[in-house]
């Protein structure tokens, strides 16, 4: 995760192909900077691959489209919100997304559905099969729906919202409206919600746990992380890694292979700071 939260989303997938970037929703220059710090080239990119038309998900994905002749996957309703901006006009090229239909992207099978969120157009989460398991990729949810907890319970990996302390964001700063908003249906995902989701319907294959799209206002790291570690302990699922992305730096690097040629036991990871 190079980056995570309502600041901007960028996410980068690698594999045996070309690397793949979920999300473009930082500045192309701060894209630029996170790739370098984890080494990777914005020219050996392959892909882009769109959520949802919130300026957060798309901020610099036309202009990195065109700067790199990287192709961006979206589904044809987002693709018309994004071409109707200004501003992303212009892409290199447009490769189609369909709602529970898969994929092939630079070696990874992605297959979107719909999940609960406010974009003007269809809001998408992921599940990507890759040669090492499988990765279930939701950032902007406002509820865990039946189709999701479905989807996500065969993958070896959870890439998941924890925006908000249910407590934090009552008691914070925002309007009476944006906060019915942030905690609303078509919203944002608490920490209660995601525990609550994990005490019941974790799948038994879950290695590890990605906390995603944290409020810098409404939550804390350490908040966030505990209660999902409690929800995790109450469910005797010890075993499963929890990482916490974050807004201002790239988060741990997680290895899928590590799982898949072990059984399940250990990760490698590292942490990038960057200078702010
Ligand atoms: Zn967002
Ligand atoms: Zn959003």
């Amino acid at each position: 995760m190079l980056g995570s939260g309502s600041a901007g989303n960028v996410t980068l997938l690698q594999g045996l192909d070309q690397p793949v970037l979920i999300d473009v929703g930082l500045s192309y220059r701060e894209v630029a900077r996170r790739l370098d710090t984890v080494g990777v080239s914005p020219d050996s990119v392959g892909a882009v691959v769109i959520t949802h038309a919130h300026g957060d998900h798309t901020r610099s994905a036309a202009l990195f489209s065109r700067r790199h002749d990287v192709p961006v996957y979206a589904t044809a309703a987002t693709r018309a919100i994004l071409e109707s901006a200004r501003t992303a006009a212009n892409v290199a090229s447009w490769g189609q997304l369909a709602c529970d239909t898969t994929s092939e992207i630079c070696g990874f099978r992605f297959t979107p559905f719909e999940v609960s969120h406010d974009a003007a157009a269809e809001t998408v989460a992921f599940v990507i099969e890759t040669p090492d398991g499988t990765v279930g990729f939701a950032t902007d949810i406002g509820v865990v729906t039946p189709v999701l907890r479905t989807r996500f319970r065969d993958c070896r990996m959870l890439v998941i919202e924890s925006n908000h302390a249910d407590d934090l964001l009552q008691v914070g700063p925002y309007a009476r409206s944006t906060k019915d908003r942030i905690s609303g249906a078509r919203g944002h995902l608490s920490n209660e919600s995601l525990a609550q989701f994990i005490r019941a319907d974790l799948g038994d294959s879950v290695r590890c746990v990605v906390l995603a799209h944290l409020s810098r206002v409404n939550n804390v790291p350490e908040i966030a992380e505990m209660t999902c570690r409690e929800a995790l302990e109450a469910s005797g699922r010890h075993e499963v890694q929890v990482i916490v992305s974050r807004q201002d730096r790239v988060a741990t690097t997680v290895d899928l292979g590590v799982w898949a040629s072990q059984r399940g036991h250990g990760t490698v990871g590292r942490q990038v700071a960057l200078p702010f």
